[in-house]
């Protein structure tokens, strides 16, 4: 059974410590969520399990069915099963969108077993029929010139067709209006497996309407301070996060 395990995680930019020792354990079938005030390290995260050159891990150990995630190279990664939205580059000339994600499902399997062109359109229209994407998306270059909503509906089509243990998703709310916000989520949902775990990152509780977490993590200055069920979204956001700082003496 997938378990992703992340141990006393710190992480620098720049030489300023940002993360503080992140403890989190994601079980196949578990939908977690982080949620957190603006500048509290939650993006800072995710860039550390993606591998990003930027993000300096200072201490503390990530592992992914016991093997070591933070010793692998980015596209290791994504082979191992790790899905981070970001990992993909924002815009590649040139590449369109098909051929990008078939080389990503390609470069996940073993030589000899690539995925037969046939099969890969077939599944790839429907996942796009179920984002209800246009069709003709799948012939454009990646993410050149497309909006947001397209952007994040792009990204979950990836974590469908990539299939990936661990699913990281960082702000996929931001920018979306309902309809969109409505269908990403319903691809999340329609994703959640025994055989997988979920790390959803946002800053507003309106996308826990749409997906509901088993877990809630409260993330301040660069450490978990409180986790709960998704009741605790809820009070977050009604009462905002004073209350969770007066409850543990935090000063800012
Ligand atoms: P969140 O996602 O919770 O809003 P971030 O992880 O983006 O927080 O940022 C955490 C802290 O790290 C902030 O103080 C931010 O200014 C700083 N930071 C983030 N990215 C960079 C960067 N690339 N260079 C310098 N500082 C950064
Ligand atoms: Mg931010
Ligand atoms: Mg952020």
């Amino acid at each position: 059974a997938t378990h992703f395990k992340i141990d006393g995680l710190k992480a620098a930019i720049e030489g300023k410590e940002i993360l503080k020792g992140i403890n989190l354990e994601i079980k196949g079938g578990e939908v977690h969520a982080i949620m957190g005030p603006n500048g509290t390290g939650k993006s800072t995260l995710a860039s550390a399990l993606m591998g990003h050159p930027k993000y300096e891990v200072t201490e503390g150990a990530v592992t992914l069915d016991g093997e070591e995630v933070l010793e692998m190279g980015v596209d290791e990664r994504a082979r191992a099963g790790l899905f981070l939205a970001m990992q993909y580059p924002s815009e590649i000339s040139g590449v369109t969108n098909s051929d990008f994600l078939r080389s990503a499902i390609n470069a996940r399997r073993e030589e000899g077993k690539e995925i037969s062109l046939i099969k890969f359109i077939r599944q790839m229209e429907g996942k796009m029929k179920e984002l209800e994407m246009n069709p003709e998306f799948a012939h454009r270059y990646l993410n050149e010139g497309f909006s947001g909503g397209e952007k994040k509906r792009n990204e979950i089509l990836q974590m469908m067709m990539l299939d990936p243990k661990i699913v990281v998703l960082d702000e996929i709310d931001s920018g979306l209006d309902i309809d969109a916000l409505r269908i990403v989520a319903n691809g999340v949902n329609a994703m959640r497996s025994e055989e997988r775990g979920f790390l959803i990152i946002t800053h507003y509780q309106r996308l826990l309407n749409y997906i509901t977490p088993d877990f809630v993590h409260v993330m301040m200055q660069g450490r978990i301070v409180k986790s709960g069920g998704p009741e605790l979204a809820e009070r977050l956001e009604n009462e905002g996060y004073d209350w969770v700082k007066e409850e543990l003496g935090i000063v800012d």
